[in-house]
């Protein structure tokens, strides 16, 4: 086993060393062992193999995991789909799972909590398996619903949110308007009387399938945000078939990201995939925005370093974190991260080789990327952002 970990060229010879880094957007691990079906849910944003298609390993995703995940469980590089999840039933998912997250290289996961999936465990679980930290990222439209299912009055909703949102202890809230309503966020905040108005409509018929979609109530959710200030991750681009892909340009948020920039409250675009040349001209020309290309990353596998080519084209490096939006599966955050490594390295190496920075400059700019920008942005030195009012 140690002879095929050794044997892999992921650790060829590099001057440059990034070091562990900050995941500023993740979801928990599942916990249980996985059927075939069921990890091939978990794998990408397809619900599963379709009856029409091929197994789900036929991908550069799949690929990946046989890769790179495969001699973290003590096969050989690109072993059979079928021999890895044989392997990874022998060990049991604690022992997976433990061996994928560690070998991660990550310190810090920032976890959004609000998908409450089958099996998923708690934010908790990921820095025990990691000897890393964890903090949480709030997700505004999840804590929206828990109080209005409790049946809070809308009149009280506003004092009730506001309330749990600053005393969540949150380093971040996360928007998924996106996934509802799409990403025109409007550019002034709606009024509480207008919030008001749409949640007595939504509240008539809150139960416990609600599931808020109204435009004014993402739009107060995300001004809410931002009047407490506290930073906002917001969906971008790429996600699964709740999604309308047409409507998650971050070209949309032009006028939301021109009415906050003077608040510099920092904005977080999350995927952007295959937005992620808007999403970086974004960056470059408001103060208070940043992105990242996590859950592509992993979903292009070996072809991924050519997304992050295309976003550092832009972003200015103070605006670029890594992230790997990986959600159940341990293999996610072991891909998310090695992938993320490998092209940063690559892309900084060349430029040095070219004679076009230093190795120095190299290792600054993949300090920021992989760390330091996400430490300043979500104040993770001082314990956090506090929610307060600016
Ligand atoms: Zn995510």
């Amino acid at each position: 086993v140690e002879e095929l970990v050794r044997a892999d060229p992921d650790d060829r010879p590099s001057d440059l060393e990034l070091g562990r880094f900050v995941d500023h957007h993740c979801h928990p691990v599942v916990h249980h062992d996985l059927t075939r079906p069921a990890f091939e849910a978990l794998m990408s944003e397809a619900s599963g193999r379709s009856p029409l298609g091929t197994t789900l390993f036929d991908s550069m995703l799949g690929l990946a995991i046989r890769r790179w995940c495969a001699p973290v469980l003590g096969l050989e590089a690109l072993a059979s789909a079928d021999a890895y999840l044989d392997r990874r039933l022998t060990l049991g998912a604690t022992e997976a799972n433990a061996r994928l997250v560690e070998a991660a290289g990550i310190e810090t996961f920032l976890v959004d909590t609000g998908i409450r999936g089958d099996g998923l465990g708690s934010a908790n679980d990921l820095a025990s398996l990691s000897a890393g930290s964890t903090r949480e990222i709030v997700r505004l439209e999840t804590l929206a619903e828990d109080i209005l299912r409790a049946r809070v009055r809308p009149s009280d909703f506003v004092w009730e949110f506001e309330q749990r949102l600053r005393s969540s202890g949150a380093v971040a809230a996360k928007s998924i308007a996106a996934y509802r309503t799409g990403l025109d966020l409007p550019s002034t905040k709606p009024s509480d009387d207008a919030l008001v108005a749409t949640l007595t409509d939504v509240y008539v018929r809150a139960d416990e399938g609600l599931r808020l979609a109204e435009p004014i109530v993402h739009g107060w959710l995300a001004w809410t945000a931002i009047d407490l200030g506290l930073p906002l991750q917001i969906h971008v681009g790429y996600g699964d078939s709740d999604l309308d892909l047409l409507s998650s340009d971050p070209l949309r948020l032009t006028p939301f990201l021109r009415a906050t920039e003077e608040r510099l409250v920092p904005v977080l675009l999350l995927h952007n995939y295959p937005f992620h040349r808007q999403a970086a001209y974004l960056a470059q020309v408001f103060d208070h925005v940043f992105m990242d290309v996590g859950l592509a990353t992993h979903n292009t596998g070996a072809l991924s370093e050519h997304v992050l080519r295309e976003a550092l084209e832009l972003v200015p490096f103070g605006k670029l974190l890594f992230s790997s939006d990986a959600y159940g599966l341990a293999e996610l955050y072991l891909l998310g991260s090695r992938l993320f490594r490998r092209n940063l390295e690559t892309l900084l190496t060349a430029l040095v080789e070219q004679g076009e920075m230093t190795l120095t400059d190299a290792s600054y700019v993949g300090a920021l990327v992989g760390r330091e920008n996400a430490r300043r942005v979500y104040r993770l030195d001082d314990g956090g952002t506090a929610a307060v009012d600016r």
